[in-house]
């Protein structure tokens, strides 16, 4: 007896169509994203009862002529691929043909269509993947698809839906994955015949702010990366706007919401301690990655991807997240009094004002007395604009003076508990963590040398230190990173090298345990995973040399350092990701 049987189509879409269409967010998903291949630039979506009885989707697209509105609804019946070949280029996509097919097996639909050069749409109308209906219609051009009952005739789906709070909850979050991406495009939702939300085409930041409200624009730093692997765009929150919950989360690869918990994690890891326990960032940043660089060997209606070299990429993110927070809540926060509030006094007739030069020297080290002598310019725009507003007022007071080389004066500072450096800013009073600081100010000047140009002291008498075989071999791969940082080493066997010169900050008398540490956080650092030799033995040599809590510091030492500290970039957080200024605000200081 034969006992195979071929299901109906009807049946076999409906089995199907489970697997595009779980619930009336799946189909919204659907829908929209029609839409937008039909190049529409408005897009209005309706629900009632949260899906259950019309998900309708409008758009001011292509639309479609009388006939494609019918074979639209076919299985595999689709207009964006021609060839087997074509399914590898838009393999982010999701499945191809299936959805119009899915939903008409599962719900009764209803679609107006007209292309823009006819003068007459065409209604269609289809009740569990019968078309039951087809007649000419007068409608504007686009595409409007009404999905009513979804799950009429599937009970067991229908039961399973959660309540109305539930559903449209979902239907809101395709919404927000949808719209934040496609920020450029005009959207609607209306629930029940209320409008909830009404977005206008614009930038991200003002999508952002019509989703979740216009204070989000105040609550975010932008970033911005581009390298040859990939580029980045978004924004992140300010820590202090964290929420007590993961939720505004969102990442998009090639203009797809994805979920990749690494990447997240990359986020997160950037904020370091900025984050007070236990809450969490909201982002929205998009990247923009070679399509042969993301493994497509992986469900294509699911946000879960792939990336070749997730490794590069999760470093990336999270220094162009770092940057953006230290960056710009820098700038923002510290906004020196304005001239005004010196009551200068007038500049001299025939006086030309001159831009103030700055320069500053990156070897100074604060805390020896010697090495001041070499300075350079400075061509950090941010910097030099903050430096020009402290230094204004000699400037004017000597208009005829040639600008020489100046020092750059920070405010009076008072060291507290031998650990801070207290400082007053316009914008409040700055507690600058002095360990930290100078761990800033170290890395980014050790990151920045290269061979020759780094001073170093020779050794009055060289220096032999010892190691195991296996970090003697290490520390001769690290040999030529040392040399850019003012070392000068040889092996004179298996085990031991000699020294000869080191940085001119270095007492000689800490070296082998300066190795030792060095090897121990080399070995334990991730960032040599990411192939960032430089920056793990840069961060290990800042921590070792920096000044340490406890040390008592001059005005002139504190100066100095506080100076430095603000020509850093991220001079907000030490390299190690702890906060190193914190600023009490004029309105806390009264309290
Ligand atoms: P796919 O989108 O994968 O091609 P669908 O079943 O979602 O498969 O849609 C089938 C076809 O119907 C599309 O390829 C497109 O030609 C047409 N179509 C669907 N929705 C619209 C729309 N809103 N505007 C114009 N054409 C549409
Ligand atoms: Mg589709």
């Amino acid at each position: 007896m034969d006992i195979i049987n071929i299901l109906p189509d009807s049946v076999a879409n409906q089995i199907a169509a489970g697997e595009v269409v779980d619930r009336p967010a799946g189909a919204v998903k659907e829908l929209l994203e029609n839409s937008m291949d039909a190049g529409a630039t408005q897009i209005d979506l309706v629900v009632k009862d949260a899906g259950r009885t019309l998900v309708q989707v409008i758009d001011n697209g292509s639309g479609m002529s009388d006939s494609d509105a019918r074979l639209c609804f076919e299985r595999h019946a689709t207009s964006k691929i021609h060839q087997a070949d074509d399914l590898f280029a838009i393999h982010t996509m999701g499945f191809r043909g299936e959805a119009l097919a899915s939903i008409a097996a599962i719900a009764q639909v209803e679609l107006r269509t007209r292309q823009h050069d006819s003068e007459l749409g065409t209604e269609v109308v289809i009740e569990g993947a019968h078309i039951v209906d087809q007649h000419p219609a007068a409608c504007p051009a686009g595409t409007s698809l009404s999905v009513k009952n979804l799950f009429f005739n599937v009970p067991a789906r229908r039961n399973f839906l959660k309540k109305d709070s539930v559903e449209f909850g979902h239907i809101e979050e395709v919404f927000r994955r949808v719209t934040l991406i496609h920020h450029d495009l005009g959207f609607t939702l209306t629930n029940n015949g209320k409008l909830v939300y009404d977005l206008k085409a614009g930038t991200l930041l003002q999508r952002i702010a019509g989703l979740y409200g216009a204070a989000y624009k105040e609550r975010m730093y932008a970033v911005e990366e581009q390298t040859d692997l990939v580029k980045i765009k978004g924004f992140v929150s300010r820590p202090e706007f964290s929420r007590s919950r993961r939720g505004e989360q969102y990442l998009f690869v090639n203009g797809r919401y994805i979920k990749h918990p690494g990447l997240s994690t990359a986020v997160e890891r950037a904020y370091g301690d900025l984050l007070p326990d236990h809450s969490y960032p909201s982002y929205f940043i998009g990247l923009q990655v070679d399509p042969s660089k993301i493994d497509i060997n992986i469900h294509p209606t699911k946000t879960e991807v792939k990336f070749v070299d997730e490794h590069a990429l999760f470093a990336i993110l999270r220094s162009a997240v770092k940057r953006a927070l230290g960056q710009f809540s820098l700038a923002t926060e510290l906004s020196f009094d304005t001239p005004e509030e010196f009551n200068l006094p007038p500049a001299p007739k025939g006086y030309t004002p001159q831009a103030p030069r700055v320069s500053f020297n990156p070897d100074y080290n604060p805390f020896h007395a010697s090495g001041n002598q070499t300075r350079i310019k400075l061509d950090h725009t941010v910097t030099t604009e903050r430096l020009e507003k402290i230094e204004k007022p000699d400037i004017l007071e000597t208009p005829a003076a040639a600008p020489a080389p100046v020092q750059p004066v920070a405010g009076t500072c008072l060291q507290v508990q031998g650990r801070y450096i207290a400082t007053a800013l316009s914008s409040g009073l700055a507690l600058i963590d002095q360990q930290r600081a100078h761990e800033r100010v170290l890395y980014h000047r050790l990151l920045q040398s290269n061979s020759g140009d780094r001073p170093s002291q020779t050794l009055m008498f060289p220096l032999q230190c010892h190691f195991s075989a296996a970090d003697a071999e290490m520390l001769g791969e690290l040999m030529p990173d040392l040399k850019d940082y003012g070392f000068e080493m040889s092996p004179m066997n298996q085990t031991t090298f000699v020294v000869t010169a080191t940085p001119p900050d270095l007492k000689e008398s800490d070296l082998q345990a300066l190795f030792d540490q060095l090897l121990q956080d080399y070995k334990g650092s991730t960032m040599q995973k990411y192939n960032k030799r430089s920056e793990s033995l840069c961060l290990s040599l800042a921590r070792q040399m920096s000044v340490r809590s406890g040390s008592t510091l001059s005005q002139e030492q504190m100066q100095q350092l506080v100076a430095d500290l603000f020509a850093c970039p991220m001079a907000e957080v030490s390299p190690s990701g702890k906060r190193i200024i914190t600023i009490v605000k004029p309105e806390e200081l009264l309290k």
